[in-house]
């Protein structure tokens, strides 16, 4: 009895100082919840966006981004390879930030190592306190290559001349492990695009060199992901060409007509008051903005398997050249010394009898048949590997959008539709969106020489008949 008393007693004595350990159990599982629950110990990790595979040199530094849904702390990138390792990054940030662009430079001694392949670790934490207040921790791995090594890129098979204004085939191979971009760059920042063309690392393209471009410098370039580049600079025989000028008259009966009448159509110039503004408006800026739709519509390069053949082109049998390519057009008002606006003459004026059917010569798909302003009803269509026609002007269009036309189908009607004054065709031809000298490619002997030819020989030295 007195035992069982003294533990009744005991217990007794105790249960005051009882209640202090479960105030601090209270307490401590109040501070978990409150730091669960807590922004400031928010648990979700930063994210770390890098490619799985990454080429660098000491020119090209390896570029990541970290986000984090509050704050990035600090970043650290090692590189390793065979029980080597270099810390090449280590940065706390002091800004908070939830997004960070980071570019890290190869050290000399890691980008001229005979090591080539690296693992790379990038290590980010955030401003958490979660995890015994370091942060939450992202780590991502990724192949590292140092690649010093530019592209290797010679030709094969070119067109033996280009005309200002006019078209060449060009036919190289490019060669490099980690290839990027490859293009062909005339200068004035226009620039081709080469399809891959039979065996691996051949390319080719069509080219142009615009009609009203001097500085012509045709020049390959090839990119590898670590950005070293090789330039090929291409040696054509370069033909000059004098392209024409006209002094043409803006009448009233021509500006109150037919230009009113356009600019009537857009709204962006149907309120122009005054007439010479209009023309200056319709002949230059509505111009632009028809050509500019023109050029989008022409840009892409459709691939072809097997042989790119081409046949001469005659839209219009029976037909009377009328207006040249490339000139230049001056418009005068009144006394022929004021010049109110010029233009330049983008295509083949053709002309035969009113409405007379207008062909493709090739194979194509119709990309457009939209009314283009001045241009008016325009069926455009793409022959493949960059090369384009178009026939401005007509009265009707019989075909549709997206259809496939074969050679020596009637695809329109000539017509005066758009800026024309008398039933005609204006007949074009686009290398990736340039206009160029339609008489090449209405030309047998061009065509055989500039383009079938080079193709064989390419083929030949490829050794693939
Ligand atoms: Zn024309």
């Amino acid at each position: 009895m007195a035992r069982k008393r003294r533990v009744r007693g005991s217990s007794r004595k105790r249960s005051g100082s009882k209640f202090l350990p479960i105030l601090l159990l209270l307490l401590i599982i109040g501070a978990g919840v409150f730091a669960y629950f807590s922004p400031m110990f928010e648990k979700v990790p930063p994210k770390i966006i890098a490619p799985n595979l990454i080429s660098a040199n000491d020119k090209s530094p390896i570029k990541f981004t970290i986000t984090d849904n509050k704050s990035i702390k600090s970043c650290k990138v090692i590189l390793s390879s065979n029980g080597k390792e270099f810390t090449i990054y280590s940065q706390n940030f002091l800004l908070p930030s939830k997004k960070k662009d980071i570019e890290v430079k190869l050290p000399n001694e890691i980008a001229n190592s005979k090591i080539k392949n690296w693992v790379l670790t990038i290590i980010a934490r955030d401003s958490s306190l979660w995890g015994f207040f370091l942060g939450n921790k992202a780590t991502k791995q990724a192949k590292l290559i140092v690649d010093n090594t530019p592209p290797e890129v010679n030709l094969i098979a070119q067109s033996p001349s280009i005309l200002k204004g006019g078209s060449a085939l060009i036919i190289f191979n490019a060669k490099d492990n980690n290839l990027k971009n490859v293009y062909v760059d005339v200068g004035n920042g226009v620039k081709f695009k080469p399809i891959k063309y039979k065996k691996n690392g051949v390319y080719a393209t069509l080219i142009a060199w615009p009609f009203n471009m001097d500085n012509f410098n045709p020049t390959i370039v090839a990119v590898d992901s670590a950005n070293n580049i090789t330039k090929h600079q291409l040696h054509l025989n370069r033909i000059y060409k004098k392209y024409k000028v006209s002094k043409i008259r803006a009448s009233d009966r021509f500006i109150n007509g037919k230009i009113t009448e356009l600019a009537q159509s857009d709204s962006d110039y149907a309120n122009i008051k005054d007439k010479i503004e209009r023309f200056k408006a319709v002949n230059e800026l509505m111009r632009k903005k028809n050509e500019d739709y023109i050029h989008k519509m022409s840009s892409k390069v459709t691939p072809f398997s097997g042989k790119w053949s081409i046949k001469p082109f005659h839209p219009l049998r029976r037909a009377k050249q009328v207006s040249d390519f490339g000139t230049k057009r001056y418009y005068y008002y009144g006394s022929p010394d004021n010049i109110i606006s010029t233009s330049y003459h983008v295509g083949f004026d053709l002309a035969s009898v009113k409405h007379d059917n207008l062909y493709s010569s090739n194979n194509a798909i119709v990309v457009s048949t939209k009314n283009n302003g001045i241009y008016g009803n325009i069926p455009m269509l793409d022959h493949g590997f960059g090369l384009y026609t178009l026939y401005g002007h007509c009265s009707s269009i019989l075909v549709k959008k997206g259809e496939k036309v074969h050679a020596g189908e009637v695809i329109a009607k000539t017509g005066q539709s758009g800026l024309a004054l008398g039933d005609h065709v204006h007949f074009g031809i686009l290398v990736q969106g340039v206009e160029v000298y339609p008489l090449e490619w209405m030309k047998k002997d061009w065509i055989k020489k500039h383009i079938t030819d080079i193709f064989n020989k390419a083929d030949k030295i490829i050794g693939y008949n």
